[in-house]
């Protein structure tokens, strides 16, 4: 299995020599003063673990044994054809145990928490997907678990909810604000600070002050170096795109890292929901503004008054009104391109999936589907690109069967 730890060095580099948790002008901490100490021991224990033989071998064997790394690279014989053009891998974290690419860090920062000490972890969740994944990884490694969520994604997301219950976790209801993700994040870093002795915020995607970014990618920076490795053993070279979905941006990050500065396009796809007004669509790099959201500089979406935004996407990962911010960064810095795929267009790439390859995608990860599909008939059969398929649709099915049932 490939290397995950020291890919972490390698790529973040550029921005974090300079400044540590900074990426260019973007990251950073801008935190009320009790959660510092918080953050600074966590940051001290994550240096401390990377160069430990004995997580790193721990970590490994989990990601192997217990949620099936390496995951394939899959070349997409029918959708390329169909597409006509260039072809078409998918890299499979849908075949990921709970049936995404979080548990690779839901496991990173569990394991990470019972090295620190800790006997409790909390999360936030807006689906409900990171909530099971933290869920998971928490009753592997016998952590108590409470998973901070929305009454309104409670309400819609029912069967994620009994799943967290089923595996022992707790599901707290957040009533504040508009009752979603964003006031979930906010409710579970009041908690992390009154519990800090006890409890990891174990943070679902490369968001939040440093050094969350920086952890969240090196776990997921398991899919790039895999991917990087796969391919290069069927095509001897580098792919010539390689795009994901970007939510808060951590699948995307993570099959990015090897490849930035490299030689490979890199496209992240934003929620183009149903139109380009404020509460349509969840696209913070192509239509937000700079901003401070869950403490860190990065893009996001506000509205006239300076408030953070509500998004709209029909698949609720990308429904997030902030970005990571190395993402930023690497935008400013002509590093990775943005572009926007919306509920219709990834609604058919699901279908076109479905029945071309047999392989029901989830809607987030449809967004990147729907762009390889359209880019592809663009480009010469010598072309290659590689789409992070960060998970699978079963818990997209009710909306499926509302459009095409
Ligand atoms: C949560 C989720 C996403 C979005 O999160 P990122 O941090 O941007 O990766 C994308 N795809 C799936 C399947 C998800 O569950």
């Amino acid at each position: 299995m490939a290397e995950i730890q020291d890919d972490f060095e390698r790529a973040a580099d550029p921005a974090l020599s300079t400044r540590p948790g900074y990426y260019g002008g973007f990251g950073g901490r801008f935190v009320p003063e009790p959660l510092m100490a918080a953050l600074e021991e966590l940051d001290y224990a994550l240096q401390g673990v990377c160069e430990d033989p004995v997580f790193r071998r721990e970590l490994e064997r989990l990601l192997r044994d217990f949620a099936g790394r390496p995951t394939p690279l899959y070349h997409a014989r029918n959708m390329s054809r169909e597409a006509g053009g260039a072809a078409i891998y998918l890299k499979r974290e849908d075949l990921c145990h709970t049936g995404s690419h979080k548990l690779n860090n839901s496991l990173g920062q569990c394991l990470l928490a019972s090295h620190m000490g800790k006997s409790r972890v909390i999360a936030e969740t807006g689906a409900g997907q990171h909530g099971v994944a933290c869920a998971t990884a928490a009753a592997l490694l016998g952590l108590e678990c409470e998973v901070y969520m929305g009454e309104v994604d409670i309400e819609r997301q029912a069967m994620n909810v009994f799943r967290m219950e089923l595996l022992g976790a707790r599901v707290i209801p957040v009533g504040t604000g508009s009752r979603t993700l964003k006031d979930s994040v906010n409710a579970a870093l009041r908690d992390w600070v009154e519990n800090v002795r006890t409890t990891h915020y174990c943070m679902g995607s490369v968001v939040g002050p440093h050094p969350f970014p920086a952890m969240v990618r090196r776990f997921q920076s398991v899919i790039g170096v895999e991917t990087l490795e796969q391919f290069d053993e069927v095509e001897g070279r580098l792919p010539d795109i390689v795009v994901a979905c970007v939510g808060g941006g951590s699948n995307s990050i993570g099959i990015f890292s090897p490849f930035i500065g490299k030689g490979p396009t890199l496209v992240g796809i934003e929620a183009g929901g149903v139109g380009s007004s404020p509460g349509e669509h969840g696209g913070s790099l192509c239509l937000g503004d700079v901003g401070v959201l869950h403490g860190a500089m990065s893009y996001l979406l506000q509205d006239e008054d300076g408030q953070v935004a509500e998004t709209h996407s029909v698949s609720a990962g990308l429904d997030y009104p902030g970005v990571g911010p190395e993402h930023a960064y690497l935008k400013e810095n002509g590093l990775a391109t943005y572009e926007l795929v919306g509920d219709d267009e990834a609604l058919e790439a699901a279908l076109f999936l479905t029945r071309g390859e047999g392989i029901l995608p989830a809607l987030e990860s449809a967004h990147a589907v729907a762009y390889a599909r359209r880019t592809a008939e663009t480009l010469g059969p010598d072309k290659r690109i590689v789409v992070c398929l960060s998970g699978r649709g079963d818990k997209d099915i009710d909306t499926l069967r509302e459009r095409f049932g």
